[in-house]
Order: structure tokens, then sequence, then C-alpha cells
């Protein structure tokens, strides 16, 4: 069975964006990748938005991007601008299409559907499917979106809402999220901050319907697309093994308490890049503590307070909007976290170290 240098298991966000930075990098001159990717066809299937806060090799993916956004409690709205960070929605098709155009132009790389097809006994290995055991303890970030069009101009395109807390919580965390790409299109999600040990919040398409007809009072519309997913919000299990990193989802890059996670991959295959001649001795790439840390006690509240939520996000926002975006993109710097800490409750946070 044939041999290679490297193997990417999961040819998704985390598995092709590391190809790619290898090859770009010329990486893959004189070495052999395998990938391996179930999957027999790549259309779009995710969209993945965030602040720009770092480059990125994507741009060109990017369906659309905005300064401005909006977060929402009952009877309060608030108004952000966010132009030194603006927030863009890369679209999964065009990603992976221009991916996989770049690495079949190298003869050193090869897809696999499974990895009992290669020989990986001598091969350094990125694994990116994540080990995730059944536990009803578990939070999750589980959601289910639709783009919807309409005949005549309805959104406005130059604005998004990030989170609109107006919305039903059943003793949960619930919130809707808009992305309008025109003012003929939106992607509308339904999203939940909770367990998954029933179904009870997974009737997404009637909470959508809800929301679009009664809360936008729009009822003429058409849907294209429709995405579901759920991002555990806990660090899936991790076993560490001589030439094996794991990447992705699998390796730790979800910002815990916001469920982002595609820059941190972004980040995360550069810092492999750089140190790929060296990679089995190089020290692993995660999340810092600083981070690590404040999520926990922020999921602790959630878990406890779920009540409390829309208002916690809500006074979040007072920060500037160059603060806030930075802490929940893992770059701020230690004034930054304070002046986002001083506008929490204290006392419930206090409380919630001990729980
Ligand atoms: C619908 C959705 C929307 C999201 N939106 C955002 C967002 O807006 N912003 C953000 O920052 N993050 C977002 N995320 C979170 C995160 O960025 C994505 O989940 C991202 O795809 C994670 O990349 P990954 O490579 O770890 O996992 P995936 O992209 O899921 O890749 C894993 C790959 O492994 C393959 N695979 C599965 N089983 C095997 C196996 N046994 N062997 C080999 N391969 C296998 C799968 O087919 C898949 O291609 C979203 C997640 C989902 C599900």
């Amino acid at each position: 069975m044939k041999e290679f240098d490297y193997i990417i298991i999961g040819g998704g966000c985390a598995g092709l964006s590391l190809a790619y930075e290898l090859e770009i990098n010329e990486k893959l001159k004189d070495k052999t990748l395998a990938i391996i990717e179930p999957r027999t066809e790549y259309k779009k299937d995710k969209t993945w938005s965030f602040w720009k806060v770092t480059n990125h090799n994507f741009d060109d993916c990017v369906k659309k991007s905005w300064e401005n956004f909006t977060v929402n409690i009952s009877k309060n709205t608030k108004y952000i601008q966010c132009t030194s960070y603006p927030y863009q929605s890369v679209d999964s098709g065009l990603f992976y299409e221009k991916i996989n155009n770049k690495l079949k132009e190298n003869k050193n790389i090869s897809f696999f559907k499974n990895i009992s097809e290669i020989n990986s006994k001598n091969s350094f290995v990125f694994n990116s499917v994540p080990s995730i055991k059944k536990d009803h303890r578990n939070l999750w970030q589980h959601f289910c979106g639709v783009e919807i069009e309409t005949q005549n101009n309805f959104f406005d395109d130059e604005i998004f809402n990030l989170m609109d807390f107006d919305c039903d919580q059943r003793e949960s965390v619930h919130f809707f999220y808009t992305l309008p790409y025109s003012k003929t299109s939106a992607l509308i999600e339904t999203t939940w901050l909770s367990k998954m040990n029933d179904g009870s919040k997974k009737d997404y398409d009637a909470q959508i319907k809800d929301y679009i007809e009664n809360h936008l009072n729009l009822k003429n519309y058409k849907i294209i697309y429709k995405e579901e997913g759920a991002i555990p919000l806990f660090y899936p299990s991790h076993k560490i093994e001589k030439n094996k990193i794991n990447i992705g989802t699998a390796g730790g890059m979800t910002r815990l308490s916001t469920g982002y996670t595609f820059l941190n991959i972004q980040e995360h295959s550069k810092y492999i890049c750089k140190n790929i001649e060296n990679i089995s001795k190089t020290k692993k790439f995660e999340i810092s503590k600083k981070y690590q840390f404040l999520d926990d006690i922020f999921l602790r509240v959630l878990e406890k307070h779920p009540e409390m939520m829309p208002d916690i996000f809500f006074k979040m926002f007072k920060s500037s909007p160059k603060t806030v975006i930075k802490f929940l993109s893992n770059k701020s710097n230690f004034f930054e976290d304070l002046s986002i800490i001083f506008k929490m409750p204290k006392i419930t946070f206090i409380k919630a170290l001990f729980y």
C-alpha cells in the first residue's frame, strides 16, 4: 500500500485550509500528502462568518462583508460599527472549489475515501475528525439557517443582525441571526445555546417560519438554501499521540463562548505550515489559556442562569466595538479584557467560580 509523508484526515474546513496553506507555501514540492475525505462531492454546506481581525487566504470567497451590525433584546436595540474589523461571510462552496482546483495541480497530493486504503504507519497525521462522546451534560451551539429570496426590496444590506434575543427562550438561550446579502436575500438562522439531550428545541422550521412571517413581517419569500449544524461548546476528547496533531474542531479551534472557529483554523494552518519541517517537536497551538478560563466561567453562568444571557450579551456590547470584537476574536489585551469583565454582573460571575 502507498505511503505518504503527511496525511490529513477530513477534507473539510480545517483539512483543506491546511492543505492549501502547505501548497501555496511550496511545502508539498518534495513531500507527499494524502487527504482522507468520505464525501463524494463538494457543495456549499456552510457559511463561515467572522470579524476579520487577521488576514486569511479566502477574501475571494467572501460572499458579503458588513461594517455595521445590531444586537437586540426585547424593546432595545444597539447599533454597532465595525469599520476596523469588517464582518465577513465566506461561502463554503467557493472555498471548496478554490482549494480543490489548486490542490489538483500538484501530483504529490492524493484524495482517498478511507484511511484503510493507504499505509499510514510512517506518516505524520493531521486529524480533523473529532471524537465526541455522548454526554447529556454537554452544551452545544445548535442552529438552522435558511437563505431566502424576496420579490421586492426588503432588507437593509448595509447592516446585519448579530443577535436578536426578542424570541421564545424556553429556559435556554435562543436568538436569531440575520445576514442580509442583498436587498432581496438574506440568511436567517435560529440559534440555541443549550444541551441537546432531547429534541425540544429542534422544531427549527417552525421557529424560522414564525420569525420571518410574524417578527419580520415578511410573507412573500422563497427558501433557496438551508444549513443546519451543532458546534460543541466543549473540547472534544484528545489523546496525545506521537506523529499526530488534531486540527479544526477536533483540535480545540472553537472559541467556546461564541462558536467562532474559522479564523482560528486559518491561524492554526499558518502555524503548522511555518513549523512543518519540525512539526513533531513543535509546541501545541491552542486558544490562549486566558480565554479558556474566561469562557469556562461564562458557560457556567450560561448554564445556571440562561435567563440572564440576553442582558449579559447586550451589556457586553456597551464596551467600544473594537474592544468587544477583539475580545470575542481572541485578540484583546489585558485592559480590553478588564473593560469587558467590568460590564458583567460581578457577583454572578464570582459565584460561578465555585459551581
Ligand atoms: C453549519 C455550520 C455553520 C458554521 N458557521 C460558522 C461561522 O459562521 N463561523 C465560524 O467561525 N465557525 C462556524 N462553524 C464552526 C466551524 O467553523 C465549522 O464547523 C468548520 O467546518 C470546522 O472545520 P473542521 O475541519 O473542524 O470540520 P469540518 O469542516 O466538518 O470537516 C470535517 C471533515 O471530515 C470529514 N469526515 C467525517 N468523518 C470522517 C472520517 N471518518 N474519516 C475522514 N473524514 C471524515 C467530513 O466529511 C468533513 O469534510 C459552523 C459550523 C457549522 C456546522
